[in-house]
């Protein structure tokens, strides 16, 4: 499932694709997948444009002309494409975006969803998340009194969206293995020196995964050399059986918190 580097690079490159082009229609095949009835998504979408892109945990936001705000969360599989029709993946879409020539074409949405929410209604439906990991107001100390309070494990609080939005599965064991400490770990039982880190591993992780494009592997637009660039990076995730890039023990699976998860058990602790 992406998370916050997959949807920050997306944001990203979106920026420069999308943003004050105008929107010349809409066609939605699956209408599960998005929260009005085509027809008037289309109204509302038609003759607009986009006028900046906006992220808030793993929801990439279009904030549009009107004020309405198109809110995306891609969850399991779903994936974006910008492009001609030639040039579309041979997927079935769910959702397309028409400018002109080009669409942006919304993939896999089987359990994610496109809402348009009006202006007012996206805070109340963000209310719950936690802070950003780079939150400015969000420094180590802060941090780590917000983790000793927290119960269960550090994999367990790292991908609660309660308590720190956009990580998930990958991005928790990846922070933990940068710090050095086992995803199992009680988050009470860390020094402060192990909390601060933690604090420092999820922003130098999360802030080079981003910068490499994230883990996805499909392209965004043809010639897209950027996305999934960090695919081949992972040092823990989903690596069960090869050697630990840091000291050469083999990397295990272990479930924890009933999530799938990986480290070593040699040099984390
Ligand atoms: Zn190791």
């Amino acid at each position: 499932m992406p998370e916050l580097p997959e949807m920050e690079n997306y944001r990203q490159l979106l920026s420069s694709l999308i943003v004050n082009r105008l929107i010349t229609g809409t066609e939605v095949t699956r209408a599960k997948s998005i929260n009005v009835e085509p027809d008037r998504f289309d109204r509302l979408l038609r003759g607009q444009t986009v006028r900046s892109m906006g992220r808030r945990a793993k929801h990439l936001l279009f904030h549009m002309a009107s004020g309405d705000t198109l809110v995306l969360h891609l969850m399991l599989g779903g994936v974006m494409f910008y492009g001609t029709m030639e040039e579309k993946p041979d997927r079935t879409v769910q959702v397309r975006i028409s400018y002109g020539d080009f669409h942006l074409f919304f993939i896999g949405l089987r359990l994610g969803y496109l809402h348009v929410v009006e202006p007012g209604q996206l805070q109340t439906m963000m209310a719950k998340l936690g802070p950003e990991p780079f939150d400015p107001s969000l420094d180590q100390q802060r941090f780590g009194e917000l983790l000793g309070g927290r119960r269960g494990t550090l994999k367990s609080c790292l991908v609660d969206q309660g308590f720190i939005s956009g990580i998930g599965n990958c991005y928790s064991d990846e922070i933990c293995f940068d710090a050095g400490l086992q995803p199992g770990r009680a988050p009470r039982s860390l020094s402060m020196d192990e909390r601060q880190r933690l604090f420092d591993s999820m922003r130098r992780v999360l802030s080079v995964a981003t910068d490499e494009g994230g883990y996805m592997d499909m392209p965004l637009y043809a010639g897209d050399m950027l996305t999934g660039g960090y695919d081949k990076q992972c040092r823990v995730y989903d690596r069960e059986g090869q050697p630990c890039v840091r000291c050469g023990a083999t990397i295990v699976r272990a479930d924890v918190s009933s999530k799938k998860s990986f480290c070593c058990i040699q040099c984390q602790h």
